[in-house]
């Protein structure tokens, strides 16, 4: 596994997978702190791609001024370990500097599926994501890309980049990786304490009673305001959780095909993200 930190070695790295038209190369961006999640999306560009490359960066522009950036999990070499076992082909670790040089000057302002949600809870964040990846994609120049549906809304904002600027690059949803009792991965769960950690199940729990319901008929409104009760009364804050479509991202008040149960909640001092199709799995 090739792993490089400065664009020279980058391009060294790489020009002789660029020169070989035929093969597909792959990139998963990263922020570290791997889990099993995140390899579940090594395996994906494994089974699409001949080169596998991923990068690590903690993008200080997608944080908040109040939020986690210093807490942020790091464990590069863990990392590294975690990612060539998976059999991954590369690493882009680039530097702050890398990213953003003096000069830098330029941001993605994504709307659309931007707006509201995540957007509206942390407002700029998906101006930094959509940011970021467009650099990596331009730095990586990727045939694919892959990313989680964990991050639903993270991922159909990038599909509406790529398709609004025209990139060359093919973006892939892959499913959540969950844990036994249906709590989605997350590099913050490690940050909930034994008694959260004990809740979290709920809120999986939730979204499909939630689903289950409007399947059967329940108006969503109805469904949904169940559910958040539920959510309270366990500890849980819900930040929202709505029936929107997948890819638009706007609430939608009756059942129909291409809908999405989206939520991000708090229990205690983390903020847990999880999503559902509406559909029968
Ligand atoms: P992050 O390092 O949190 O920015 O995540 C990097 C990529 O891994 C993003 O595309 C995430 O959506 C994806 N990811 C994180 N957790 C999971 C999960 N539990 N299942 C699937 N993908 C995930």
């Amino acid at each position: 596994m090739k792993i490089c930190r400065t664009l020279t070695e980058l391009s060294l790295a790489l020009a002789p997978f660029h020169a070989q038209r035929d093969d597909m190369l792959a990139l998963v961006p990263t922020m570290g702190a791997l889990h099993a999640g995140h390899l579940s999306l090594i395996a994906a560009a494994r089974r699409e791609a001949a080169l596998v490359a991923a990068s690590i960066f903690v993008n200080p522009t997608q944080f908040g001024p109040n939020e986690d950036l210093a807490r942020y999990p790091r464990d590069e070499a863990g990392d590294l370990a975690k990612l060539k076992d998976a059999g991954c082909d590369l690493v882009w670790l680039p530097s702050v500097q890398h990213m953003y040089p003096q000069g830098d000057s330029t941001l993605i302002e994504p709307a659309g599926p931007a707006l509201g949600w995540e957007g509206e809870s942390r407002p700029g964040h998906f101006r930094g994501v959509a940011t970021v990846v467009t650099k990596l994609f331009g730095q990586v120049q990727p045939q694919l890309a892959l990313f989680g549906e964990k991050d639903w809304q993270q991922l159909q904002v990038i599909k509406r980049t790529v398709t609004d600027l025209f990139l060359p690059v093919r973006v892939i949803g892959v499913p959540i990786a969950r844990e036994d009792d249906g709590l989605a991965m997350s590099s913050r769960n490690r940050f909930l304490s034994p008694q959260e950690r004990a809740l979290a199940p709920q809120i999986h729990a939730g979204l499909q009673r939630a689903a289950h319901a409007i399947r059967q008929g329940e108006t969503p409104a109805t469904a949904l305001s169940t559910v958040e009760a539920d959510w309270r009364a366990a500890g849980f804050e819900p930040d929202y959780l709505a029936l929107v479509d997948e890819a638009s991202l706007e609430r939608v008040n009756i059942n129909r095909p291409g809908l999405r149960l989206l939520t991000t909640v708090r229990l205690g001092s983390v903020r847990l993200l999880d999503n559902i199709a509406l559909a029968p799995m």
